[in-house]
C-alpha cells in the first residue's frame, strides 16, 4: 500500500497521520472534560493547520531528502549508458522508483566491473601467450642464422639443413602472425560476414585440392563420406567456412596417422546441415576436450609446435562457426581418432 509513494503522497500521509492524532487527542479531551467548545471553527482551524503542515513537510522533504537524492541520482544517471531510459530525477515519481533505479545501477555497475576484470585478465594472458608463442621461433631462427654467420655457412654438412630450418621457423612466425590477425579481427568485431548461398560439396572438394600435397606427404587419404554428386546448398560466408574446413582438415593431417584416412561427411538436420570431419589419428584424451577450443590450448605442446601449430586454429574455427549462429562439437577417443562437427544453415 505504501510501496509507491511520491514525495507529495508522503507529505500528505504524514499530515493525515498528524491530523488523526490531533483529532484523537481532541476527542479524548472533549469527552473526558465534556467540553462545550464550538466544533466548526475548531475543525476549520485543524484543516488550515494541516494544509500549512502539509506544505511545511513537503518543503522539508524536498530540502533534506530529495535534494540530496537528486545529487546521487544525477551521478548515477551520468555514469549510466546512453541507452538508459530514465533521464532526470523529475521522471522519478517515488522513493520506490529511486530505490529500484539505484539497485539496477548497482547491479549494472557490478556486471561492468566484472567484465572489465575479465577483459584485463584476458589481455594479460593474451600478451603473455603471444610473446611466448613468438619467442620460440624467433630464438630458433636467431640460433640457426648466427651459427651460419659464425662459419656454419661454409660447413656443407649443416649449411643447407640450417637454412631450411631457419626458413621453417620464419614460416611458423608468419603462420602465428596470420592466426593472431584473424583472431584479432574476429574478436574486435571488425570482420563482417558476407552471407551467401553456396554448394558445400564444391567447397570441400576445393579444400581437399588445397591439401592434396600435404596429404600425399603424410600418405593420408582425403575422402568425401557422402555422395557429393548433387549440390548441397548452405548459407554462410564462404571464405570463413573455407577457413573452418582448412583448419579442421589441416589438423587431421597434422595429428592423423600415416596411411590413415580423413573423411568429411554431411548429415541432414532438418533446418541445418551437419558437417563432420573425422580422422583415424592419435585422438584426444577426454579431459582435454572441454578446453580444446580455448586460445593457445594444446594437448601436446611439443608435438603441436613441431607441426607448426599456433594453438589458435580451433579457437578461430569456433569463433567463425559461432559468428554464423551455429555450433561446433568434438568427440574423440585416444588412439582411435577424432571427429569435429559443425552445423550450417540449409539454403
Ligand atoms: P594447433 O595450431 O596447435 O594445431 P589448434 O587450435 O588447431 O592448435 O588445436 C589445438 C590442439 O588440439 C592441438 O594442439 C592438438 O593437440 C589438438 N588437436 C586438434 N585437432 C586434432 C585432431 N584432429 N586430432 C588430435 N588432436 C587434435
Amino acid at each position: 500500500m505504501f510501496d509507491n509513494l511520491s514525495i507529495k503522497n508522503l507529505s500528505a500521509a504524514i499530515t493525515f497521520i498528524c491530523a488523526l492524532v490531533i483529532l484523537a487527542l481532541f476527542s479524548l479531551f472533549y469527552f473526558i472534560y465534556d467540553s462545550t467548545i464550538d466544533l466548526l471553527p475548531f475543525l476549520a482551524g485543524i484543516v488550515v493547520s494541516m494544509a500549512v503542515l502539509y506544505f511545511f513537510i513537503l518543503q522539508l522533504l524536498e530540502k533534506y531528502v530529495y535534494n540530496k537524492l537528486r545529487v546521487i541520482y544525477k551521478f548515477i544517471h551520468n555514469s549510466k549508458t546512453k541507452s538508459s531510459k530514465k533521464t532526470i530525477l523529475e521522471d522519478v515519481v517515488s522513493i520506490d522508483d529511486v530505490n529500484k533505479d539505484v539497485l539496477n545501477w548497482a547491479s549494472e555497475t557490478e556486471k561492468r566491473i566484472e567484465s572489465l576484470q575479465t577483459l584485463a585478465e584476458y589481455r594479460k594472458n593474451f600478451v603473455g601467450n603471444v610473446s611466448h608463442e613468438l619467442k620460440t621461433p624467433i630464438f630458433s631462427l636467431q640460433g640457426y642464422l648466427h651459427t651460419l654467420l659464425d662459419g656454419g655457412i661454409y660447413d656443407e654438412s649443416i649449411n643447407l639443413k640450417y637454412i631450411n630450418r631457419a626458413a621453417e621457423n620464419a614460416d611458423r612466425l608468419q603462420h602465428i602472425v596470420e592466426d593472431l590477425e584473424s583472431i584479432g579481427e574476429i574478436e574486435s568485431g571488425i570482420m563482417e560476414l558476407d552471407i551467401e548461398k553456396f554448394d558445400i560439396y564444391e567447397l570441400i572438394r576445393d579444400v581437399f585440392q588445397d591439401h592434396k600435397r600435404m596429404a600425399e606427404k603424410q600418405k593420408i587419404k582425403l575422402k568425401l563420406g557422402t555422395n557429393g554428386d548433387f549440390p548441397l546448398m548452405v548459407k554462410g560466408d564462404i571464405e570463413a567456412i573455407r577457413q573452418v574446413l582448412n583448419n579442421l582438415i589441416t589438423n587431421t593431417l597434422k595429428y592423423g596417422n600415416q596411411e590413415g584416412t580423413t573423411v568429411v561427411s554431411t548429415f541432414d538436420l532438418h533446418k541445418n546441415i551437419l558437417i563432420e570431419i573425422s580422422d583415424d589419428g592419435i585422438g584426444i584424451e577426454e579431459k582435454h576436450l572441454e578446453h580444446l577450443f580455448d586460445r593457445f590450448y594444446r594437448v601436446d605442446r611439443s608435438r603441436s609446435r613441431l607441426k607448426g601449430g599456433s594453438g589458435l586454429g580451433l579457437s578461430i574455427v569456433k569463433h567463425l562457426v559461432e559468428a554464423h549462429d551455429q555450433t561446433i562439437n568434438v568427440r574423440s577417443t585416444l588412439g582411435e581418432g577424432s571427429t569435429f562437427g559443425f552445423t550450417l544453415e540449409k539454403a
